[in-house]
């Protein structure tokens, strides 16, 4: 989107949230930085969303775009059949980058919790602008010991635990 489609939008949230919400120069500076690559119509949907979600936490420009198609992943998507959310980052993709990008989206899950627990902060999408090879090495890095199991997923609801039954 352009800075005078961003200036719209910064408007239409401010209408939502409207004391908790701010607008200026700068405001909109960051905003059309995080969401030039995104389309206005696809934005003022996502409000709706967001507003359901977070009725009562104004947006951040990085928050905001979680779940949000950039205009090439929406030109990607046109090209696939299959269509899945990752249940992690509520992004939708075609079944072909699917596999690859799970394992990356699990790592940076796992990434921003052990940040968490160090009282650190980093966001997903400073996760996600890494270079994969730094993810990896990140990764590795911090990877869990055997306890450690990703959200939903544990020895109780394995799939291969109860076909065992
Ligand atoms: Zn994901």
């Amino acid at each position: 989107m352009t800075k005078a489609e961003t200036q719209k939008l910064t408007s239409i949230i401010k209408g939502y949230y409207n004391s908790q919400f701010f607008v200026d120069e700068f405001v909109i500076n960051a905003w059309y930085e995080e969401l030039k690559e995104y389309e206005l119509q696809d934005a003022m949907d996502h409000i709706k969303k967001y507003l359901k979600q977070f009725p009562d936490t104004a947006p951040k420009p990085h928050t905001f775009t979680k779940g949000l198609l950039t205009r090439e992943e929406r030109q990607k998507l046109a090209n696939e059949k299959y269509f899945v959310e990752c249940n992690l980052c509520h992004k939708w993709m075609g079944m072909s980058e699917y596999d690859e990008h799970y394992g990356d989206c699990l790592n940076i899950e796992y990434l921003i919790n052990v940040a968490k627990e160090k009282g650190e902060e980093i966001t997903r999408k400073e996760l996600e602008h890494c270079r994969k090879e730094v993810l990896d090495r990140l990764y590795e890095k911090y990877k869990p010991t055997n306890t450690w199991m990703p959200k939903g997923i544990n020895e109780s609801n394995n799939i291969l635990g109860w076909k065992l039954i």
